[in-house]
């Protein structure tokens, strides 16, 4: 009675809220099956493990943990700054990328007013939505005509958008789907958004992207100042347990930011590590070309074995079976093998699957075939 009544007190937004569903995590699983050698393939980690330069950074500032960091991140910013040739106040550091998506909600969105996003967009921008009390308008995935299938339908995104949006939130690559806009289409619907709308491109897999025509949007900055990009260090450069993310904007957004911002929101050894995995190119390209030949492995065997999958421009796949795939998932899970399941993002015979190592590729795919019989 007395926990009930304390339900009741949370804002309506939030007693309704349902959490974020991580994948499920691999010492968990290990525990349950009583095995070490779990495969992990549910979180779009990076399978090499991180950049040795990141771990003697880290090792080597142990010793000034009894002080706070610098609140604001300056040689990190500044050497991201150096890299992507832009004023270092254009950029926002965020405990993830994650926090700065949060950073963006808090700034602009109430109660009255909306953020529009595609279905099956990553499912973050509807949690945070929630989260504050704003509405969300959710604008149909495309129909694999104009826009791809699962994808975002940028007509549709812009038919979602009212006097009351302030953010439009697109993630490029999408994740769970690997859908991907290219940079015409892109620029068109970001010069056609009306002044009021702060238009947020999410490239967590930026660095993965092997495209012709991959949008430069570091390089509509300057005529766009509505406009902000949100990168990562938890994908490409393997930091995922750091919670190093950034943003890219104007640097009127980047003020903005930064007063809702808590104080400290990188931990020391996130920014020393960080700084230290910029640096590592070698590691990057390795990251790369590691997840170039496993999706040639999980394409060719899905080409060969018939099962669909759709084109992806991440460092995952998203496949649907044709069946429930919550059988599947749990199926592999007896053999040690974690995988995404994705019903609810309204996916419910679909798996998303992690590019790993070939090892853990080839041990998901005989698993696979085996369940499915294909
Ligand atoms: C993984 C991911 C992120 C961010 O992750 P952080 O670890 O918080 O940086 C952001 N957007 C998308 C689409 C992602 O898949």
């Amino acid at each position: 009675m007395v926990a009930n009544s304390i339900y009741r007190l949370a804002r309506p937004s939030v007693q309704n809220l349902l959490p974020y569903q991580p994948g499920k995590p691999l010492a968990a699983l290990a525990r349950e099956l009583g095995l070490a050698n779990i495969i992990a393939l549910a979180s779009n980690e990076n399978p090499l493990g991180p950049s040795p330069k990141a771990i003697a950074a880290v090792k080597n500032s142990l010793n000034v943990l009894n002080r706070y960091p610098e609140g604001s991140g300056y040689e990190l910013k500044k050497a991201l700054a150096t890299k992507l040739d832009v004023d270092v106040t254009q950029i926002t550091l965020g405990n993830g990328s994650n926090e700065i998506l949060e950073l963006i909600a808090r700034t602009f969105l109430s109660s009255n007013l909306s953020a529009v996003f595609s279905q099956y967009a990553f499912i973050v921008y509807s949690l945070l939505t929630q989260a504050i009390g704003a509405q969300a308008n959710v604008a149909k995935a495309g129909d694999g005509v104009l826009f791809p299938k699962y994808g975002h339908d940028l007509n549709a995104l812009f038919d979602a958008i009212t006097a009351n949006t302030r953010i439009v939130f697109i993630a490029n690559p999408n994740n769970p789907t690997g859908t991907f806009l290219r940079s015409a289409a892109l620029l068109r619907f970001i010069r056609s958004l009306p002044d009021h709308v702060i238009c947020v491109i999410d490239e967590a897999y930026f660095e993965y992207v092997n495209a012709k025509d991959c949008p430069d949007t570091m390089s509509w900055l300057a005529s766009s100042p509505n406009l902000i990009l949100t990168r990562t260090f938890s994908k490409a450069y393997g930091l995922a347990g750091l919670r190093v993310g950034y943003s890219i904007s104007s640097p009127e957004i980047a003020d903005l930011l930064n007063r809702v911002r808590e104080p400290f929101n990188n931990n020391s050894l996130a920014l020393v590590g960080a700084l230290a995995a910029l640096k590592d190119q070698h590691y990057l390209r390795k990251s790369i070309a590691n997840n170039n030949s496993g999706m040639r492995q999980f394409t060719d065997y899905f080409k060969y074995s018939g099962l669909h999958v759709q084109q992806s421009l991440g460092n995952f796949i998203m496949l649907d079976l044709k069946r429930d795939a919550l059988l599947v998932y749990q199926s592999l899970l007896e053999q040690g093998i974690i995988v995404r399941p994705i019903a609810n993002y309204g996916l419910p015979t679909h798996l998303r699957i992690s590019i790993g190592s070939t090892e853990a590729n080839q041990c998901c795919m005989d698993a696979l075939s085996e369940i499915m019989h294909v």
